[in-house]
């Protein structure tokens, strides 16, 4: 543990809010003290209102924020005064509280503050940070969890037995803080969920957090519990196309298509291998926070078949619960540890299963080493149920909305680089599908900040193997395919049929034609598993119907590819997948048209470049964008009842019509 301390990073800040803003980032860096938006921070400052009063403000994280980003309008202002007043009631309920802190606030448009903002109040320190560090929740839950932070903290913090977060949590915690505060209590834990540190600046209630996790870990190091063996050989990692099989069947159950990632390093497999894997797996997470982002226990299981009795079981017990106090459910699970694959997670999003995987990555660690310590010992039963039914987490089950046309699928488009390719990843993306591009332009991995619902991967489709590889990939990283875009194709200068030359002739069929064989008939498998049904959309061309001269191999190679695409229309109807083709034409904001193949072109049929640009019926310019919203429409709900059918995106060619 780290104090990333900068004092002349934190010089540059002129005021709390500021310096608040400063360390609750330097917190968000580490990811063993809060993940994803987890953890939360305030300070409480004089502020003098509109009309000239002055009041105790405190600036509380707002929902929605992450630490590791968050800027000061992720901050909310919340009154003192009634938050303390607040404090003192013998019950309040967690709707309500909610209530009472939104219109406490004095900034409006400000974001929901945590539902630990009168928490944060009752601490008569200026400064509060809040974490769920891995090194302390392993030493929490075990057997002897409170006397162990007991014995590692003595008096400088307080400890609190474990409440659900929320009002009553509040309410304990402010008396405690009340009877046992003393000048020199740096911080408060709480049993099972995490750690408070308190200070008058900024910089002391960091460095105390520090140095508590800090203890923390020397802790489980002097009890061996902090280097944990690692096995070397792991041995053969299981078949990918179960991981596709197991995708159907849970968004069967579910009702909705979902994604799935999945880790097979080696830490994930030995956990997922460990003999007693059933049993210290199932005592629950490790923080309630944690529950929701990675639902309460995680499924196990070999077979398909054993996942669908472990599932119809988990629901059905939710089911009736659901029923009898007219609650939402949220079916899917979200972690499956599978001795074949490992940690394999489950979201409606690619970004929900990113969260859910990187919490329980974290959550391997925490079982591990409190199983060192002495064995592990979540939430009981009865409290994991509680919270789950929360009524705010039900609040925001509801507020849920609508999802984007394409939640929980995955979309695959080959030469995914530039040009329609890209424009295509696109709308797929923007109408929430996760999406692997194909290219093999480098250009396809995008470098800076990753975004966790698209993977490029760099491939040679004209490569059996790099298909087969690259096919693998994306059911690691989202669990199966439901579309395929096949549009990687190559457009080669005019030449005409007497010098055209064989190995010109067979590189053009190569990749217009061969490759796309093979990703029909490696991406099947996956498209037959697809929930909603598999869709292929085929960029063909203008060519198709109204070739010309000097384009020999191209026209022939995509005619050759539509009547491959009617083919796999007729044969694989039966299987729900859809197979549709479209014919751009003079798209020249692609890949293929540079400067020099567009002036030839345009030559050959004695225009200008901008007369050729807009030569259809329109008089319209057709962009890649255009290209990749109808690619993506075809996926989509509205053309659920076509296939086989062969739509020109080309302002209307009159050699077509
Ligand atoms: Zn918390």
């Amino acid at each position: 543990m780290k104090n990333l301390w900068e004092p002349a990073d934190a010089a540059k800040c002129n005021s709390d809010l500021e310096l608040r803003v400063y360390s609750s980032r330097l917190l968000g860096r580490d990811d063993t003290l809060v993940l994803h938006g987890g953890g939360n921070t305030s300070v409480k400052v004089r502020e003098r209102n509109v009309v000239g009063e002055e009041e105790e403000i405190i600036y509380v994280k707002g929902s929605g924020w992450d630490l590791e980003t968050i800027k000061a309008n992720g901050f909310t202002p919340v009154r003192m005064t009634p938050l303390l007043k607040l404090a003192q009631l013998e019950s309040l309920s967690d709707p309500q509280m909610v209530n009472e802190l939104a219109a406490n606030a004095t900034r409006a448009g400000a974001p929901a503050p945590s539902v630990e903002t009168i928490l944060h109040a009752v601490i008569p320190h200026k400064f509060v940070d809040h974490t769920h560090a891995d090194a302390l929740l392993a030493i929490t839950n075990t057997d002897e969890g409170e006397a162990r932070v007991r014995e590692l903290y003595g008096d400088d913090v307080i400890v609190v037995p474990y409440v659900m977060p929320g009002f009553e949590l509040a309410r304990v915690c402010a008396r405690k803080i009340q009877a046992e505060l003393k000048p020199s209590t740096i911080g408060m834990v709480l049993l099972k969920h995490g750690l408070f540190s308190f200070g008058a600046t900024a910089e002391e209630s960091y460095a105390r957090m520090i140095s508590l996790v800090e203890r923390a870990e020397s802790y489980l190091k002097e009890h061996g519990a902090w280097e944990l063996p690692q096995p070397n050989d792991i041995g053969p990692i299981g078949h990918i196309g179960h991981v596709a099989e197991l995708r159907r069947a849970i968004a069967w159950s579910a009702g909705f298509p979902v994604v799935m990632s999945t880790s097979s390093e080696i830490k994930a497999l030995a956990f997922a291998r460990a003999s007693n894997l059933r049993e210290i797996s199932q005592r629950g997470p490790v923080t309630p926070d944690h529950i929701l982002r990675t639902k309460r226990l995680p499924m196990l299981g070999r077979a398909v078949a054993e996942y669908a009795a472990a599932y119809r079981e988990y629901f059905a017990r939710h089911i009736r619960h659901a029923k009898e106090t007219k609650t939402m459910l949220d079916p899917a699970p979200r972690v499956i540890l599978d001795p074949e694959f490992g940690l394999t997670t489950v979201g409606r999003s690619a970004k929900e299963a990113a969260i859910a995987r990187d919490l329980y990555s974290h959550t391997i660690d925490v079982i591990a080493r409190a199983e060192a310590l002495g064995g592990y010992r979540a939430l009981s039963e009865e409290e994991l149920f509680e919270f789950e039914y929360w009524d705010l987490e039900q609040a925001k089950l509801r507020r849920g909305g609508t999802p984007p046309m394409f939640a929980g699928e995955i979309a695959c488009v080959t030469g995914a680089a530039s040009g329609i390719g890209k424009a295509c990843v696109d709308a797929l993306l923007k109408r929430g599908a996760a999406v692997v591009g194909l290219d093999i332009d480098p250009q396809v991995i995008p470098n800076g900040q990753r975004r966790p619902d698209y993977l490029g991967v760099q491939c040679d489709v004209t490569s059996e193997d790099a298909i087969s590889s690259a096919l693998e990939k994306t059911v690691r990283a989202f669990g199966g395919l439901d579309m395929l875009i096949l549009n990687a194709g190559v457009f080669p200068a005019g030449t005409p049929i007497e010098s055209l030359a064989s190995a010109e002739w067979r590189r053009v069929f190569a990749v217009n034609l061969d490759a796309n064989l093979t990703l029909l008939r490696e991406s099947y498998p996956l498209l037959k598993l697809a929930p909603r049904g598999g869709r292929v959309v085929v960029i063909g061309s203008k060519n198709v119907a109204a070739p010309g001269p000097g384009a020999a191999a191209y026209s022939a190679s995509k005619a050759a590819l539509t009547q491959l695409a009617r083919v796999a229309a007729l044969e694989w109807g039966a299987a729900g997948i859809r197979v549709n083709t479209i014919h751009p034409n003079a798209v020249f904001d692609t890949g293929i048209w540079t400067d020099d193949v567009l002036k030839a072109r345009a030559a050959s049929y004695g225009m200008s470049v901008e007369e050729y640009k807009r030569n259809n019926i329109l008089k319209t310019e057709v962009r890649s964008s255009d290209v990749g919203e109808l690619v993506a429409e075809l996926c989509g709900p509205v053309f659920a009842k076509t296939t086989g059918a062969q739509i020109p995106v080309d302002g209307g060619n009159e050699r077509v019509i």
